[in-house]
């Protein structure tokens, strides 16, 4: 080991955080990409993180590669210390605890991994695992261009397309990650290497839903498509007229011809500190130049409290403004697609939610609905196939995401426990109305939900199998333990 490195880290294993040795071999390749506590480039990367619970934990190192060969210098390192676990962090958009950061271990922040680039014919482009959306919709929306990607232009491009992403786009071409032609990945080995429809294919199939399981991917190459200006907006809605939107929503999620360009997201909020505080609105987009396009008629028609559709492009409409730190939560499940039980939602969401107080605190509770269309679904086995298991077989269905916000974490046990039942008692409603999905989309799960499992028992086996061949040891496995595991035993 390099020596002085070794007192440069003494110094700085302050906050009762030991410095591992495995953070000393990296900072002995690394230098200055390796940080420590007490340095402003910790700091920086704890201080990006979304949520309070990841923000709370504090890693004994954070390594910020500037290339993928440092990526693959880092992880050689880390799987020679089997003890020493990590963490992958891209722009942290997933709030659990210890998903994207660690107590004690290596935190492996991509962010400066986020260059975006096109080849000559504009078939590819390549963007660096760290970027955010929005880095990638202004540089192509110069080009006339688009691709799948986060509707919100902070979330990052390495979390959303690994465990899917639903984007704008979706009912064109499908979930993000089925728009991938190639990974840039480090496996377990530290081999930097391309997992495509020729090279390692069952890499690349169990890539597209597996989240962190199988490496760090370092890049995405992603095919774009043609892309002129949208009409984006949000309607808001009084309350008393939810069941005329619960109808519009399913009138169009529902729809036997889908409009291939129309997206929307159908969202309740609720304050915890106003009883009966219930907003609702719906983001409206439709992926054609079009100021009013058929298919929003009928949502347009309800009486509304604001409408501001307008056409714009999409660099500028994800531009959206950061919230400041907060706890969050997310919850998911899947419904098929009716009004009457968005309704029955409602009712059972204001049962709950109704007698929640917190001493002068509060949370706020956002449920929204998305589309997931058969015509969506379909392209779940093109391009090498996804491993989510979601199949025009189930018919047209929407997503929920259940999220709470708060400032306090005093109530970090109530608003579990509350979101907990609620995802419940909605389950419940569903299933009775013979419309319980299996399928729960990763990128809003909680821990204590099992997205893997609802991919299906043969999609869960070929994870595995794809994980024993690619990472026989465990790594990712053993040694990452944030996120969704595909619980296999070393
Ligand atoms: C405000 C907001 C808006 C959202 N909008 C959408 C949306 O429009 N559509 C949608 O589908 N989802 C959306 N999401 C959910 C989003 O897809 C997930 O939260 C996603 O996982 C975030 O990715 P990230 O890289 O920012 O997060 P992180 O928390 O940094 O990463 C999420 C997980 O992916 C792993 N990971 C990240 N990068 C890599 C990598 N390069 N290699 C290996 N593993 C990696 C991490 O280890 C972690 O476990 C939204 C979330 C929020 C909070």
């Amino acid at each position: 080991m390099d020596q002085s490195i070794g007192q440069f880290i003494g110094q700085f294993g302050i906050r009762s955080i030991p410095v591992s040795s495995c953070c000393i071999q990296i900072a002995s390749v690394l230098r200055s990409k390796v940080s420590f506590p007490g340095t402003s480039s910790y700091e920086a990367t704890q201080e990006s993180y979304w949520s309070i619970q990841e923000a709370s934990l504090y890693p004994s190192c954070i390594v910020v590669p500037d290339t993928a060969q440092d990526v693959s210098e880092a992880v050689k390192i880390l799987a020679g210390f089997p003890d020493c676990q990590f963490a992958i962090k891209g722009h942290s958009h997933m709030p659990a605890s210890g998903f994207a950061n660690i107590n004690g271990g290596v935190t492996i922040d991509m962010t400066t991994l986020s260059s975006v680039t096109i080849n000559n014919d504009h078939t590819v482009v390549s963007i660096g695992s760290g970027a955010q959306w929005l880095n990638v919709y202004t540089y192509l929306d110069t080009l006339d261009l688009s691709v799948a990607g986060g509707r919100n232009g902070l979330v990052g491009v390495g979390g959303l397309t690994l465990g899917g992403g639903i984007s704008y786009f979706a009912p064109r071409v499908g979930w993000a990650c089925d728009n991938v032609a190639n990974f840039e990945i480090v496996l377990a080995s530290g081999e930097l290497t391309n997992a495509n429809a020729t090279s390692l294919p069952d890499l690349f199939r169990a890539l597209k839903g597996g989240m962190n399981n199988f490496g760090i991917v370092t890049r995405f190459d992603l095919t774009p498509f043609p892309q002129g200006e949208i009409l984006a907006g949000v309607i808001a809605n009084p309350i008393s007229d939810r069941d005329a939107v619960f109808t519009a929503f399913s009138n169009i999620a529902g729809s036997e011809e889908y409009d291939p360009y129309a997206s929307l997201v159908t969202g309740l909020g609720y304050n915890s500190s106003v009883k009966g505080s219930w907003s609702i609105g719906t983001t409206a987009v439709y992926t054609k130049p079009e100021s009013s396009p058929a298919i929003y008629a009928e949502f347009v028609a309800i009486p509304s409290t604001q409408n501001t559709l307008h056409l714009t492009n999409l660099s500028t409409f994800a531009d959206e403004t950061n919230t400041p730190p907060l706890n969050w939560q997310f919850f998911t499940g899947t419904y098929g697609v009716s009004a009457n039980l968005m309704s029955r939602i409602f009712d059972s969401l204001n049962s709950t939610l109704y007698n929640l107080e917190l001493p002068s605190s509060w949370v706020f509770w956002d449920i929204a609905f998305e589309p997931l269309p058969t015509i969506m679904t379909q392209y779940g086995d093109k391009n090498g196939g996804n491993s989510l298991g979601t199949s025009p077989k189930d018919g047209n269905a929407f997503v929920m995401l259940l999220s709470a916000l708060w400032p306090n974490s005093t109530f970090d046990e109530v608003v579990q426990e509350t979101a907990e039942k609620m995802t419940r008692d909605i389950a419940c409603i569903a299933d009775d109305m013979g419309l319980l999905h299996e399928f729960q989309y990763i990128n809003y799960a909680d821990p204590s939900q099992d997205p893997i499992g609802s991919y299906g028992v043969q999609n869960v086996e070929y994870l595995r199998q794809v994980s024993r061949k690619h990472d026989p040891k465990g790594v990712w496995q053993r040694q990452v333990p944030g996120g969704f595991k595909l619980g296999l035993k070393y």
